[in-house]
């Protein structure tokens, strides 16, 4: 073999011990030998090789106090992640390890009327002040998630339906000469799949449907392991599909969007519009007759409780939503379905009907294998999402 081939063997089997350390540790080099197939003699001499860089440690685990067994796991104390969130409400910024585990977050309100130059300050207060709390942290990357249309390659945000004035922002670039660290920036649904698949179970499954169902609706994708992207990146938009002939407009110009019926922001305006009717809900009690309390959680609570108000718009919601992700389910033959956002956040109510409706429109092989979860992550998806991305970058880019 040529010494180019060589190297690149070498390289490879590198990134993958690294990676089988950083993903199941604390692991045994027989246990690396045993999932790799590469060998022991060749894990040995990679693994000291990382050692010595300090990229990973050896720790040690007693048995009955006799014998002393050596296992690899990744240097920790070596790795933060910074990563923030933008929402339609709320800026969400953490510092996590390499666990995942949050060392501090804080939060920002976002205004209808914030301009994206004053969401993108009140980022970088958020930012500044972990950065200055935590000095001596090697902090390796940020990682941003966003809701909305992102042009991947140029780091771009191309459009928001739920916030304003987020048009062509070159968020990276923004980002980056500030800091003068790596950025990396995706949408939040792939991002919340990302976290899901911190879960064991997750990552295992290679086919997955993630629905997200808050203030906008969105899928992510993963056939074969991979996402699917699509041809100009933004494959998933499940909230512009037509589920409604000649319904209300949508932002997008068209008419009759899922998202013009089944986001929380339309259910709440068509309680609202009931109760201002006159008909009678346990709503006017839970919010102390003040509408403008009403939420999709107050909603959804009522509805637990039979109130005739709420029935009946989750009955349809659940018609609309169940039958529009039967047709992805059809197309793309799932394993699994999880589904994530601010519907599912505080309460299971809505799964049921719409795995019903689901299970009603799927073709008949389909129906017995399909895997229902809840997201496990609710409101921080997103941000430890982005948070996975940047150590999944960082560590392809130095090992
Ligand atoms: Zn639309």
């Amino acid at each position: 073999m040529s010494t180019f081939g060589k190297q690149s063997v070498y390289n490879t089997n590198r990134k993958v011990i690294f990676d089988l350390i950083r993903k199941n540790a604390p692991i045994l080099r027989t246990e690396i030998k045993k999932i790799s197939n590469i060998r022991l003699a060749t894990i040995t001499e990679i693994t000291k090789k990382l050692l010595d860089e300090g990229l990973i440690v050896e720790v040690s685990k007693s048995d009955n106090n006799t014998h002393k067994t050596k296992l690899l796991a990744l240097n920790s104390s070596q790795f933060y992640a910074m990563s923030a969130d933008i929402q339609a409400k709320r800026v969400l910024i953490l510092l996590t390890d390499t666990a995942f585990n949050i060392i501090y977050q804080i939060e920002k309100s976002i205004k209808k009327t914030d301009t994206p130059n004053q969401i993108i300050d009140m980022m970088f207060e958020g930012i500044d002040e972990i950065f200055n709390l935590f000095k001596e942290k090697h902090i390796i990357g940020i990682g941003i998630s966003f809701t909305g249309m992102i042009d991947r390659e140029k780091c771009v945000i191309l459009a928001s339906s739920q916030l304003q004035g987020w048009v062509n922002i070159p968020i990276k670039e923004i980002v980056q000469s500030r800091y003068q660290l790596p950025v990396f920036i995706d949408d939040s649904t792939p991002l919340n799949l990302l976290a899901e698949r911190l879960d064991e179970d997750i990552a295992k499954c290679n086919d997955i449907i993630y629905v997200q169902i808050g203030a906008g609706i969105g899928t992510a994708i993963m056939s074969d392991g991979r996402f699917v992207r699509g041809h100009l990146g933004l494959a998933g938009e499940l909230g512009h599909s037509v589920v409604s002939q000649g319904g209300k407009p949508c932002p997008c110009g068209n008419y009759g969007c899922l998202r013009t019926i089944a986001t929380s922001e339309e259910i709440v305006n068509r309680v609202i519009e009931s109760l201002e009717s006159g008909t009678y809900s346990i709503i006017y009690e839970m919010v102390d007759g003040d509408l403008s309390k009403v939420d999709i959680h107050s909603i959804l609570s009522a509805a637990e409780q039979n109130d005739k108000i709420a029935l009946n718009i989750t009955d349809e919601i659940s018609h609309y939503l169940g039958i529009a992700l039967a047709n992805c389910i059809n197309i793309l033959n799932p394993k699994m379905l999880i589904f994530g956002g601010e519907m599912f956040e505080r309460s299971d109510y809505m799964l049921e009907p719409i795995q019903h409706v689901i299970a009603k429109n799927i073709l008949p092989q389909f129906a017995p294998e399909i895997v229902y979860r809840k997201a496990h992550f609710a409101e921080i998806g997103g941000a430890i999402g982005a948070a996975a991305l940047v150590f999944e970058e960082y560590f392809l880019q130095i090992v």
